[in-house]
């Protein structure tokens, strides 16, 4: 056997028939053995120069065996070792690795490699071979060469799971117990019968185009729900997908999908090959989970893969419920480590196990809560150190105590007021170039304007509202270190105030009643100008704006959950407050996608599952006409907010126009002063077109807000106002934030 060693990545290019002809005579059959996985994984992972695979010819020339190696660095307790490990290991994807050889020529095959190794043993490095399948030719082989040596010897076993598929489903269905035999039926009944679900597998390379985004972003939010971002955070991981997808040109790629009406609610991605169904991710819609799409796809799958004479579907990696109820049984890997005997790798081999026995040792001394807090800290780091140094998941806790603490110290020791001459007449911005930061004079006028909604002591989280001692504290802080002026005075700041003079501007949303009870006398006694919002349907009609309806409902409703097929078919839980406020914010971003007409139809849809009775709790909480009039005898202005506080952007351009001009005609008409100033309900972005604005100058507005962050200018387009917080439990922290935004700008 002569062996020769391929470190050129055109090379290993080359190599693709000449591998596929070794593999077909190979004992190795899994697609992680095959040469398009192995170059898909390479151009995703690969490292430059560190290519390492070894091809071993016969006396004839005849290319009889393949080591697909790479070279690494291990590095563990501070240590750090030179190491061989297979193309496809270290970035947990690839579950069964080998030697690719033909059958019986692997003695004389892996005799030659270790030949070949012997100078990298005698040298220090580590031969790193995971996840080889148990029933592989190759580990006897390797098994008797390591008896012939003194070599260093770790080697662990890797439960994996696979199913032995039987001729017919209904052979199947008869290996599984009778309740999850049951479940599996119905799920799949239930699913075919509905027009409106289809599955598939993954046709062509354009389609897959297509599914992997949606793969991502279902396998992401799988696992959100667990609080973890998932694996498909890393774009070296995506990559690799990408890359992949060229195995469809064999026919290798199996990806699985359910969809319902058009949209992807579930998708199982993995390979056949020889025969065998090897499953590597999947994901699935959780709003979608009460139809059980997950256990109906992989059913599908596996009636299908029975149909086409499968006769094994391997879960791979890792035993678990999910797997032995679809008749999972356990078939090993070993994962091998070899080294020559020095004092590193003596501490690479045995390390684990002697950490393993001094975390024994001290279990029983640590509290149990920092353990948990470590296992989960320690499963981070491993994801992370397994995807080659990519980003590490920060902790924002301890940042958010600092600036906590800052801010205290800030207020505390009264420099919001030595600050102020400061931040009126410099701007500092950040640059990449050293030292990062810079000072300038302002040459320009700015204005800030706060958005406020209810201002109560009711601590209802369904109807969030600042409280009345929070609002007053902010109020002061205002009156006392920034200029407030009315949004008239704010616009008119904007087009020929001093630069060194910034203003900020009072508004309030809605027209809650609250805000003549509780804001308005602290406005009065500070003598703080403001302007408030009128939805005017809330004001003529006396009941709640929908999205309270919507929240009163949720926060009422004896149902356990609802079911609600907006956009997926989805579930909305409601069985603890925290579900319920989810599902109401879920619901409401929902609707925020949807045309008006539509947002209507669901919401009374919703109405009608909740089984909402009355308003009457929620009843009378906006403001009356004669309160406005009040007010505004008193310096408060009045703006325009919508009838009935639709999403602008959702509606027709009639409904629009009727929308922003009917809610001015009630103002003008209840008041007799003109209204000039509108906010767009909702606020961001998405909520308003450039379509919208056009609407409101022919309706005879002269400036209108959004919610979107930042300070004004007189370059700011008026009809797009930025408008926020910073809304701050803690009036230290909300005076430190804002001096510090007005000191840059944001
Ligand atoms: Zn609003």
């Amino acid at each position: 056997m002569k062996v020769v060693e391929i470190r050129r990545e055109a090379e290993f290019q080359q190599l693709r028939s000449a591998w596929d002809q070794v593999l077909k005579t190979s004992a190795s059959a899994s697609i992680f053995v095959t040469w398009e996985w192995a170059s898909a994984w390479w151009s995703s992972y690969g490292a430059p120069g560190q290519l390492r695979i070894l091809l071993a010819y016969d006396d004839d020339g005849v290319l009889r065996g393949i080591a697909p190696l790479r070279s690494k660095t291990l590095t563990k307790y501070w240590q750090t070792a030179p190491a061989l490990a297979f193309i496809g290991d270290g970035s947990n994807d690839s579950d069964y690795l080998d030697f690719v050889i033909s059958s019986g020529y692997e003695k004389e095959v892996l005799q030659a490699f270790w030949d070949h190794w012997s100078e990298d043993f005698a040298q220090g490095t580590i031969l790193q071979l995971n996840e080889i399948p148990e029933a592989s030719p190759n580990l006897t082989q390797i098994q008797s060469l390591i008896g012939s040596k003194e070599l260093l010897v770790s080697d662990t076993e890797v439960p994996c799971a696979t199913v032995r598929l039987p001729e017919t489903w209904e052979q199947y269905l008869g290996m599984l117990r009778p309740r999850f035999r049951t479940k599996v039926r119905s799920v799949l009944r239930n699913l075919e019968s509905r027009p409106e679900v289809r599955f598939g597998f993954c046709q062509d390379k354009a389609q897959m185009e297509r599914l992997l985004p949606v793969l991502f972003e279902l396998h992401a939010k799988r696992w959100a729900q667990e609080g973890m971002p998932g694996v498909f955070r890393w774009q070296k991981k995506r990559d690799f997908y990408y890359a992949l997808s060229s195995l469809l040109d064999r026919q290798w790629l199996r990806c699985g999908w359910l969809e319902w009406n058009g949209t992807i609610v579930a998708c199982q991605y993995g390979f056949s090959h020889a025969g065998t169904y090897f499953h590597l991710q999947e994901g699935y819609e959780p709003a979608s989970e009460h139809w059980n799409v997950g256990i109906g796809l992989r059913a599908w799958s596996i009636r299908e893969l029975l149909k086409e004479g499968f006769h094994e579907y391997d879960f791979l990696g890792g035993v678990g419920r999910h797997k032995t109820d679809w008749g999972g049984v356990i078939k090993n890997s070993r994962q091998l480590l070899l080294a020559h005997r020095n004092i590193v790798n003596t501490l690479f081999s045995r390390g684990p196990e002697w950490s393993a026995r001094v975390r024994d040792a001290i279990k029983p001394l640590v509290p149990g809560k920092i353990l948990a807090v470590r296992r989960g800290m320690h499963r981070n780091g491993k994801a992370a150190a397994a995807n080659a140094g990519d980003d590490q998941p920060t902790n924002s806790l301890p940042a958010k105590r600092l600036t906590n603490l800052a801010a205290q110290c800030y207020f505390r020791l009264g420099a919001p007021a030595l600050v102020r001459p400061l931040r009126n007449q410099y701007q500092l911005s950040f640059s990449r170039k050293w030292p990062n930061i810079r000072w300038r004079r302002r040459t320009q006028p700015c204005g800030r304007i706060f958005c406020f909604h209810r201002v109560n002591d009711d601590s209802d989280p369904f109807f969030p509202a600042m409280s009345t001692s929070l609002f007053e504290q902010e109020m002061r802080i205002l009156a006392k270190y920034y200029r407030v002026v009315s949004l008239r005075e704010l616009m008119s700041h904007l087009q020929d105030g001093a630069p060194d003079d910034p203003v900020v501007a009072i508004t309030f949303d809605d027209g809650y009643q609250d805000n003549y009870l509780n804001a308005f006398p602290i406005l009065q006694q500070l003598g703080l100008p403001a302007t408030i919002f009128l939805t005017t349907g809330g004001l003529d009609f006396r009941d709640p704006l929908w999205f309270e309806q919507l929240a009163l409902a949720i926060k009422t409703t004896s149902q356990e959950f609802v079911d609600l097929e907006i956009d997926v078919p989805r579930r909305f839980w409601m069985r603890t407050e925290a579900e319920r406020l989810g599902s109401f914010g879920r619901i409401f971003t929902l609707l925020r996608s949807l045309a008006d007409t539509e947002r209507r139809r669901f919401l009374a849809e919703a109405f009608q599952r909740l089984g909402s009775k009355s308003h009457e709790e929620r009843k009378d909480k906006m403001l009356t006409w004669d309160q406005v009039r009040q007010m505004h005898a008193h310096g408060i202005d009045f703006g325009g907010h919508t009838v009935t506080h639709p999403f602008l952007s959702r509606l027709t351009p009639e409904q629009a126009s009727w929308e922003v001009s009917e809610c001015k005609r009630r103002i003008e008409q209840e008041l007799q002063a003109p209204v000039d100033y509108f906010a767009y309900p909702n606020g961001r972005e998405a909520d308003f077109g450039e379509w919208n604005k056009h609407l409101l100058r022919a309706a005879g507005y002269r400036a209108a807000v959004s919610t979107i962050w930042g300070m004004n200018y007189a370059s700011t387009d008026p009809m797009e106002l930025r408008r926020g917080g910073p809304w701050e439990r803690d009036p230290a922290v909300f005076t430190y934030k804002l001096d510090w935004y007005q000191l840059i700008n944001d």
